[in-house]
């Protein structure tokens, strides 16, 4: 007997199935209905994925659809203007513009090496621009059934409290991987995400929402709810993330613009910790990362979004 089966033997002492039976039919009869839960077509999901990252899922949903009329292969997205769809990333408030830029690289690279087919192997999915364990896993489950644990915070969170507490962090990937149904992992992955989003929340609503986990939970039953997974993000307002997208925010709605315009700009809208090196210092990341580009031949220098 492994270690982990230790885990899941002492902690649980019940029926592994009985445990996964009871998370599969409550996430069947109380899902949230999003429209890429509908379809196992990959493209579809590859976007819903790449622009949920760290997004509130409510407002992909428009976003999604509006991306996919306008982009509704992956031939055409490959083809696309790297310009309209980092404006349509900001316009959408998609924030992190280099998801935008990695999304639409993908599509090209899938174009010309796998003629136009999303891979279905997590190997593959992982080589591709901007595509990490997650999102590879989260791609395989969602649109092949044959991807790993999708471990997000929420997912780490509700592995740690029923089956916890670890004291190594590192045994929730373990414990993970074990009690993943074999073949479900569309299902299972959905559901365990569903779970951390909606009823073990940081704050949990075990009772208020009638988690289907209860009778056999860990923290439920020791009533300690308290985990190390949930440290607040950094914050937003004034960081050098927000003033990024401010930068992309303002040259998607004009042409080529002269570097001190685009200073006063942001003197004018940014908090007190912006200042004209920081302005500097951004740019060069960008336009090495390949957003924008600063045509330098001209006085003053101007900027505008990479082509
Ligand atoms: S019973 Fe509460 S703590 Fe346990 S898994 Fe459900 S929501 Fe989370």
């Amino acid at each position: 007997m492994s270690k982990y089966d230790d885990i899941l033997h002492n902690f649980i002492n019940i029926d592994l199935s009985l445990v996964q039976d009871h998370l599969i039919e409550w996430y069947q009869l109380h899902h949230r209905k999003f429209p890429w839960r509908e379809t196992t077509d990959a493209y579809p999901i590859l976007v819903s994925e790449v622009m949920s990252q760290q997004t509130q899922l409510t407002r992909v949903v428009t976003a999604w659809e509006e991306f996919l009329s306008i982009w509704p292969s992956i031939e055409l997205l490959a083809n696309s203007h790297l310009s309209d769809v980092l404006k349509f990333w900001t316009t959408h408030r998609l924030g992190y513009n280099r998801r935008a830029r990695f999304l639409r690289e993908t599509a090209i690279e899938i174009v010309h090496n796998f003629n136009g087919e999303i891979p279905n192997s997590l190997d593959s999915l992982q080589k591709l621009p901007g595509i990490g364990p997650y999102t590879a896993n989260a791609i395989a489950s969602f649109a092949f059934n044959n991807g790993g644990p999708t471990l997000d915070t929420n997912v780490k969170r509700v592995i740690y409290r029923f089956f916890g507490p670890f004291e190594n962090l590192s045994d929730i990937e373990q414990v993970a991987n074990q009690i993943m149904p074999p073949n479900h992992s569309r299902i299972w992955n959905n559901a365990m995400m569903e779970l951390g989003a909606t009823i073990c929340k940081p704050n949990p609503l075990c009772d208020l929402k009638s988690c289907p986990w209860r009778n056999h939970c860990n923290a439920y039953s020791n009533q300690e709810f308290s985990t190390p997974l949930s440290p607040r993000p950094p914050s937003f307002k004034g960081s050098t993330r927000q003033i990024r997208g401010e930068i992309i925010n303002i040259l998607s709605k004009t042409d080529a613009l002269p570097v001190p315009d685009l200073d006063s700009k942001l003197t004018s809208s940014m908090p007190p910790e912006y200042n004209s090196d920081l302005l500097s210092k951004l740019l060069h990341t960008l336009e090495s990362e390949g957003l924008i580009q600063i045509n330098k031949l001209k006085e003053p220098p101007t900027v505008q979004l990479h082509p």
